[in-house]
This record gives structure tokens, sequence and C-alpha cells, in this order.
């Protein structure tokens, strides 16, 4: 049995309870050594087999698994916060699939929720935004034409971009053709939830600037819109006194 584990974002306690438990009993370890962090290696069981993927190509990942299974023995596949964002495990899960080794996947904290508790921040605010587009910059992986960023941004809806952070110049370039105002408050989260985390609030026209200034080149998120200053918004109806829900009665 393969195991896809969620690791979360950076702090070793933002793990699931039953990732904990997995990673505990697991006889194989293979893990996305970029980004996960290397404390959580210490809940392997004496004697568990460990691979950084980090050094692997996908067809070695295939192959530590297939070893295990045939010999018996319990996979955990690792992946940095949740494993269903820029995990590249549908390639993995399809490879099994063909040689019927069964798997699972047990989800994790996904950075862009590590960044926003970095910032306490709320990704919906009534009145300011809705809806969240998580998104990123076309890199060596392509981004669908029909999802370019300049599209996106159209929709003025908080957006969280992953794996962009080279790119920043040409980021404010596709959010302002998008309709973004050089002044859209904007923040860049590095490293969420680890110990030399960082957080750079600043707007749309300053996220290059800003990174440079600091020295931040990898590992971070890009968060742009309304939310992130959260200057207006309006608050609830869930707990609004006005409304009966289906737990509470109006208040007169
Ligand atoms: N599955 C992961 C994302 C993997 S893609 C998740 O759910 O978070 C790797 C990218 O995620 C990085 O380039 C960076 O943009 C982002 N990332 C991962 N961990 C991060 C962290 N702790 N803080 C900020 N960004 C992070």
């Amino acid at each position: 049995m393969i195991h896809f584990v969620g690791a979360g974002p950076g702090a070793p306690d933002l793990i699931t309870v039953r990732g904990q438990n997995l990673l505990g009993e697991a006889d194989v370890i293979i893990y996305a050594g970029s980004l996960v962090n290397p404390q959580l290696l210490s809940l392997a069981k004496p004697g568990c087999e460990i691979h950084n993927s980090a050094e692997m190509t996908l067809e070695e990942v295939l192959q530590v698994m297939c070893r295990a299974e045939e010999a018996g023995r319990t996979t955990v596949r690792l992946h940095t916060g949740d494993p269903c964002l820029y995990g590249a495990i549908r390639e993995q899960m399809d490879a099994l699939d063909a040689r019927g080794i069964p798997y699972d996947d047990c989800p994790g904290v996904s950075s862009f929720c590590g960044a926003a508790s970095a910032l306490n921040l709320e990704y919906t605010l009534p009145d300011v935004s809705q809806s969240v587009i998580i998104t990123r910059m076309a890199g060596r992986t392509p981004v669908p034409e029909k999802e370019e960023i300049a599209s996106l941004a159209a929709h003025q809806a908080t957006m969280v971009v992953f794996l962009s952070t080279g790119m920043l110049e040409k980021l404010t370039e596709r959010l302002l053709l998008g309709g973004y105002r050089a002044d859209t408050p904007a923040a860049i989260v590095y490293k969420a939830t680890w110990e030399d985390e960082k957080t750079f609030v600043c707007t749309v026209g300053t996220l290059a600037e800003t990174a440079k200034k600091n020295g931040i080149t990898k590992t971070a998120l890009m968060i742009i819109g309304d939310v992130v200053s959260h200057s207006h918004y309006r608050r609830s109806e869930l707990y609004n006194p006005r409304f009966t829900t289906g737990y509470r009665e109006a208040k007169p």
C-alpha cells in the first residue's frame, strides 16, 4: 500500500494526526526534500528506509514504490502542503493503477492556508471577495492560455500565486493588464509557518521591489487583493443577530 501524505506547509506540528500516524507506521518514506521539513522524518520508525525525491526522477520513485510493494511493505509518499496542489501526484497514481498497486491520499495543510495564517488573513471577506484564485506564472510547466494571469485578474478576486517568486515584474505587468490598480494591496509570504517565516505587505506595483530588497527568491506565495488590507468589508450575515439560522433564532 502506498499512502500519499500532505506534510503541511512547514511547521512539523502542522501535519495531520492521520499523516503523523502513517509516517510512524511506514516501512519506506519518499519525501519531497526541497520543501518538506526534515524534522518530520524523526517520526519514522527505526529501520525505515528513507528517500529524498528531490534527487530522484518519477521512474526512480516508482521503482522504490514497486520494490516496497513486492516485499509487502508500506510506503508513505510525503508531499509538501497538500498533495493536490502542484504535487505531481496524478502521474504517480496513474503508474500505480497500471501496475495494480493500491494507494490512498491523506490531505495536508496547504501553504496558501499557512500564508493566510501568517498574516491573520481571511481570503473571503463579504463585499470584497468571495473567491480565491490559486494559480501560477508559466515556468517550465506551461499554464493553459485561457488561464493567463491577466484574464484571471479581471475577476478581481483574491489571488494566491504559487511558484512565481522569480517572475514578479512579469506578474505585476500581467496583474495590471488584467485591471488591478498598482496600489492594490498585495503580500509576499516567505516560508509560511517555518521558523524563518517572513511576511511583507506591499502593493501590486511593488511586488518585485519588495522581494528584491528582502532577498526573497523562492519558497514564497504572493497574495493579491483588497483582503490583504481589509480596510473595508461587510460583517457576516451568519453571526448577524437579525437573521435566523438553522441553529439560532433572530433576536429582535
Ligand atoms: N502542494 C504544495 C505546493 C507545492 S508547489 C502546497 O499545497 O502548498 C511549491 C510552491 O509552493 C513553492 O514554490 C511556493 O510558491 C509554495 N510554497 C510551499 N511551501 C510554502 C511555504 N511554507 N511558504 C510559502 N510558499 C510555499
